[in-house]
């Protein structure tokens, strides 16, 4: 499915790999470093040149030395470590959370807050809110909690009887309602659970204010929200996404897949801070809603756009509930809870239905699947879509993959589906794993399996609900302990030089992109990653900390610190 992109980025490959790069001639070059190339068997390098924003030669310090003129940028990395840029294959990118709205929760790493910080907070929001409007918290985190205990209606009346007041968990597929809020939607103690969500009760029967999955739509519907101009809402998004462009950068990536709500808003605020030349890292676009309708009808595939923005398969379109909040599909019963599976959000017909269409119009299907039960109900969809339309190395992505088991992987393996595996959520919830125990833990985000099956599975934050810094990912990945001090699955951990390619190369190819970047090839685009320490060397549990120390994108310089 590669576009009009893709095809002059080979055509630019062939010239390099004809060997242009003479004396004199680098842009910029990188010398005395450990690189790290990620190109499968090679060993690490001191040296590298870059020019027009493409590598064009690795080696010895004293090879890439020759190719040094007057007008090229020497960086001496004094024995720093390089990687190639790091790339997360899903993030929802929302900067206008975190510039505008009330945050309860620290979006970047483990953080305990009070209830009482929560409501204070809400009720800072409220004064200043007219009465009817939603008050809403973000980044709330229902294991990162001083109390110790569930949020509940109650905590949320405190802030106020007057608005309809939410909390939602940075998970997205629960959140936490006010009376305000359940009396405007009509909710009641004896409504019914509609399918696919729930409308949570404590013990004496009455709400407690938690809603889970397909629940809460019924809330959108009600209470006032405020509305912008056209001109407001273009300067607010395009400052959200200056401002998430450098916060990506500053951790080192500089390729994220985008899935947004509001795509066609998005996609405009890419557009313009590209113009205004403040997008920092390359985006791999999702596409949904009107988009994607519009996009089918007129024929437009996954990969068209350029190296800096393309459109990439559709927006995950979710076949069940989330593992950090525990409502994931599963084969067998959660524990303690009155034989509850967790929440399956679409039917087979409707879910094959979906897959055909968008498998057959040349767009990239994705789907989120957490538990093994939605994973088969995605695979099944996607065998049926693929011998109805057969497509060559379509690569659809299975968001989460997150419960596998053998036939499971078998059938990944043959319909060369690619997994966006959770990244941080190994060091940053692992709080949350006692509520699946080792048993399930040993299945789930399983790097190890999929490595050893021949599958390539990529690296998906998922932020907001799980923080975004690749490092905190890797280390995760490496040793399967959380900030906690917990190991859950330790079967499941693979290697550092494992670790970094799923976080890159692997990210390439999750957009057909990998013979454009993911490693530091010559003829590939120049974005690397010099890091303070050697995560090969350090000890395990301090890789998180190692500084992100340049980022650089094209071959220019986008983060320092
Ligand atoms: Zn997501």
């Amino acid at each position: 499915m590669a576009g009009v992109g893709l095809v002059t980025s080979m055509a630019t490959n062939r010239l390099w790999a004809k060997g242009i790069a003479a004396a004199g001639d680098a842009d910029s070059v990188v010398l005395n470093a450990k690189v790290y190339t990620v190109e499968p068997g090679a060993k690490p390098v001191e040296a590298f040149a870059v020019k027009a924003g493409r590598f064009i030669a690795t080696g010895s310090s004293d090879d890439i030395r020759a190719l040094v003129g007057k007008n090229t940028r020497t960086f001496d990395a004094q024995q720093m470590t390089v990687v190639p840029g790091f790339i997360d294959c899903h993030n929802h990118a929302v900067g206008e959370q975190l510039l505008y709205d009330v945050i309860v929760g620290n979006p970047y790493g483990v953080e305990f807050v009070t209830i009482a910080s929560i409501i204070e907070k809400l009720r800072a929001k409220a004064k200043e809110t007219p009465p009817g409007y939603w008050v809403e918290g973000y980044f709330f985190d229902d294991t990162k909690v001083k109390d110790k205990r569930q949020l509940n209606v109650h905590d949320l009346d405190k802030v106020s009887s007057e608005h309809p007041v939410a909390v939602n968990h940075r998970g997205y597929h629960t959140a936490y309602y006010n009376s305000k809020a359940l009396e405007l939607a009509g909710i009641t103690r004896d409504t019914p659970n509609p399918p696919g969500g729930t409308f949570d009760h404590d013990e004496s029967g009455a709400l407690n204010g938690r809603v889970t999955d397909r629940a809460r739509a019924v809330f959108s519907k009600v209470g006032k929200r405020p509305t912008y101009t056209p001109t407001e809402q273009i300067r607010r998004s395009r400052d959200a996404m200056a401002y998430i462009s450098k916060q990506f950068v500053s951790y080192g990536l500089t390729s994220v897949h985008h899935e947004h709500f509001n795509g066609p808003d998005a996609f405009r605020a890419l557009e313009t801070i590209r113009a205004e030349g403040e997008l920092l890292h390359r985006v791999y676009f999702a596409i949904t809603g009107r988009m994607l309708d519009e996009f089918i009808d007129s024929g437009v595939r996954t990969g068209l756009g350029d190296e800096w923005l393309r459109i990439g398969g559709t927006f995950e379109h979710a076949a069940d509930g989330s593992f950090s909040e525990r409502t994931m599909a599963m084969s067998v019963p959660y524990q303690g809870m009155n034989g509850y599976r967790g929440n399956v959000t679409e039917t087979q017909e409707s879910l094959d239905a979906w897959v055909a269409r968008i498998h057959r119009a040349g767009i990239q299907v994705n789907c989120h699947a957490n538990g093994d039960v939605a994973i088969d109900m995605v695979l099944t969809a996607l065998e049926r879509a693929q011998r109805q339309y057969p497509i060559v190395d379509s690569r659809p992505q299975i968001t989460h993959c997150t419960l596998i088991n053998d036939s499971l992987l078998d059938r990944i393996k043959v319909i060369g589906a690619v997994p966006a595996v959770f990244s941080t959520y190994a060091y940053y919830n692992s709080d949350k794993f006692h509520f699946y125990g080792q048993d399930l833990m040993s299945r789930c985000m399983a790097f190890r399996s999929f490595i050893d099956k021949g599958i390539i599975a990529a690296a998906g934050s998922d932020f907001p609900p799980g923080p975004f810094a690749p490092l905190m990912g890797i280390q995760g990945m490496v040793t399967r302990t959380g900030w906690n001090g917990e190991t859950w699955g330790p079967e499941q951990r693979v290697t550092v030089a494992e670790a970094i390619k799923i976080n890159t190369l692997n990210g390439a190819y999750a957009s057909h992109e990998e013979h454009i970047k993911g490693s530091i090839t010559p003829g590939k685009l120049a974005d690397y990653v010099v890091l303070s320490d050697d995560p090969h060397t350090v000890t395990a549990d301090r890789i998180k900390d190692i500084k992100v120390v340049q980022t650089v994108t094209e071959g220019n310089v986008v983060h320092q610190s």
